[in-house]
């Protein structure tokens, strides 16, 4: 109820939302993918909340870059920026690399925890 009701602010305000469980980004974390560079804002993605981020242990990396794809697809279809062929490689390549390493320094810090 009181998600429906954020969400619904959260569209009427016009903030995008996490492509997984459509929650708004009005009041839910995004989940950072840096494509190029060095972390700078313009040079990222968040096609997900941290939530769901974390949540695709079984897919892992594959079912992230799914949803990295698709908003990447999106941005193209929409002229939002100048996306050539090889930039686009170069950019989900990136991706599929700081992903591993985050599930990587994560499964370092649990394994620590034990
Ligand atoms: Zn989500």
């Amino acid at each position: 109820m009181i998600r429906n009701l954020r969400n619904l602010i959260g569209r009427i305000r016009g903030f995008g939302r996490c492509l997984k469980c459509g929650d708004r980004w009005n009041w839910k974390e995004p989940h950072f993918i840096v494509f190029e560079g060095e972390g700078m804002e313009e040079s990222s993605m968040f096609p997900l909340c941290d939530e769901c981020f974390w949540k695709l242990p079984i897919e892992g990396t594959q079912g992230i870059m799914h949803f990295c794809n698709e908003l990447l697809t999106l941005w193209i279809a929409f002229g939002r920026r100048e996306f050539p062929p090889d930039r686009v490689s170069r950019m989900l390549k990136a991706m599929r690399t700081n992903i591993q390493k985050e599930m990587f320094d994560r499964d370092v810090d649990l394994s620590c925890k034990l």
